[in-house]
């Protein structure tokens, strides 16, 4: 097979071939076609797209490009979850525990922060002992006992991916919703749970701007999980201002703990609930208004809380800290950042909080970047809030390690929109739901 060919074709507009996917996952993977060629060829597919089959078709290239998880030896219908990346985005940390809590076995894969956007393992290590480098065969165990482990991505998870991905990074071909959803697919799908629930952000810091974009995303990622027989739905939701509160490892932390405590702010709660009723819904076979009442139950009960010192203890964290969360890793010095006037919160670029926060130490600039778990924002105000002048917006929680760059306090201050006249409606948390049957908006 000649590959000028297979870019040509896609060059000119014509579907390719299972065999000719085949040819270019494969031959790339294994170093024999280079990355200029590549290039051309993935700039051609963001310009005139890829249909159903050729879509599925790369997922399944992708997939089946290295290992693959098999979790048949768990009884029951696994269930993982997935954001497209959000910015204090602390929900996987409490959707795992509540879901597993309710009797739901959860094998989660999760990553490391990147860019602007956290990770749930980062979050996790902010924990004094807690490990996530299990073996495949721990990591099975642990589900079947406790309901619930948590690893980071194997090394031979989807490389045709990894690979791709990072060419993509640099050829300005991230933004077509066919690679976005094999990229994600052909991971979650390798991961091996049975049934995905995905959470796709809309908004600022998120990759869809528009409610169209992120509902073909979703419907696409769907197509895929149906294509390949498991059952997948996806929220559409809000990433316009930050999620809860707190941005950042510990912070984040502590929020959870909130919440798991049946407290903690509002919108993360409600959306940890939309979410959690989907997997449970999926998991014990139950109609989504029974599985909402078991999560609120659950969380209510304290039991959702337990799960999570389970799982924490079973992974060799040290849970004499989620007892006292104030001795997780804590900033010495705290800076306010505070209202120029009196108004209403009218935006909160996240986008914008999520880099000001990675710069605190939060995240990493660069790869080899330290984190200093106890960094971060913690807001004091969301949209729709009044706020008078001198009022508290956000704390900037300092690293103890890294020099503060004090023009951090000025891009978090010009984060906040605020106008005089109050905002006509409040944002909406879950726009659309996108199942294999159905796409609803809210
Ligand atoms: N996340 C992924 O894993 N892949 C993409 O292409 C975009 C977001
Ligand atoms: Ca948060």
């Amino acid at each position: 097979m000649n590959f000028q060919n297979i870019i040509m074709k896609k060059r000119n507009g014509i579907e390719l071939e299972d065999n000719e996917i085949r040819f270019f996952v494969n031959g790339y993977t294994n170093g024999e076609i280079p990355d200029y060629q590549v290039s051309a060829l993935l700039m051609a597919v963001y310009f005139n797209g890829l249909n159903e089959r050729e879509t599925l078709s790369l997922t399944k290239e992708m997939l089946y490009s290295g290992e693959t998880v098999d979790l048949s030896a768990i009884e029951g219908i696994k269930v993982d979850k997935h954001s497209t990346g959000g910015v204090g985005d602390t929900t996987s940390m409490i959707v795992a525990p509540l879901v597993a809590s309710c009797g739901v076995p959860v094998a989660k894969m999760s990553g490391r922060g990147l860019g602007h956007t956290g990770g749930t393992i980062d979050k996790l290590e902010s924990i004094p002992g807690f490990k996530v480098e299990l073996s495949i065969a721990d990591f099975i165990e642990q589900v079947k006992q406790h309901k619930l482990a948590l690893i980071g991505q194997t090394g031979n998870l989807a490389p045709a991916d990894k690979k791709l991905y990072a060419l993509r990074d640099v050829t300005a071909t991230v933004e077509n919703i066919s690679l976005i959803a094999s990229s994600i697919m052909s991971k979650k799908l390798a991961a091996g749970s049975d049934a995905i629930v995905l959470d796709v952000k809309i908004g600022h810091g998120a990759f869809m701007q528009t409610l169209d974009e992120a509902v073909e995303l979703a419907k696409t990622m769907v197509e895929i999980g149906g294509g390949m027989n498991r059952k997948v739905v996806a929220l559409v939701t809000n990433m316009d201002q930050p999620l809860g509160f707190a941005i950042g490892n510990a912070l984040e932390v502590k929020e959870a703990l909130q919440v798991l405590g049946g407290k903690g702010p509002s919108d993360l709660k409600e959306l940890c609930l939309r979410l959690s009723s989907e997997m449970i819904s999926f998991g014990l076979k139950i109609d989504s208004v029974s599985a909402r009442k078991k999560a609120e139950e659950s969380l209510d009960s304290g039991k959702a809380l337990a799960k999570f010192f389970d799982f924490i203890e079973a992974q060799g964290g040290d849970i004499d800290y989620l007892k006292n969360p104030s001795k997780l890793p804590s900033s010495e010095k705290t800076i306010d950042v505070v209202s120029p006037k009196t108004g209403y919160i009218k935006g909160i670029n996240a986008l914008e909080l999520g880099y000001c926060a990675m710069s605190l130490g939060a995240g990493r600039e660069k790869k080899t970047s330290k984190l200093d778990y106890a960094s971060g924002i913690l807001l004091n105000a969301k949209n729709g809030d009044f706020v008078a002048k001198d009022q508290i917006l956000a704390k900037l929680h300092l690293s103890n390690s890294l020099e503060y760059d004090s023009e951090i306090e000025s891009r978090v201050l010009d984060s906040f929109l605020i106008d005089s006249d109050k905002p006509d409606s409040s944002t909406k948390l879950v726009l659309a739901r996108v199942s294999e049957y159905s796409t609803d908006y809210y």
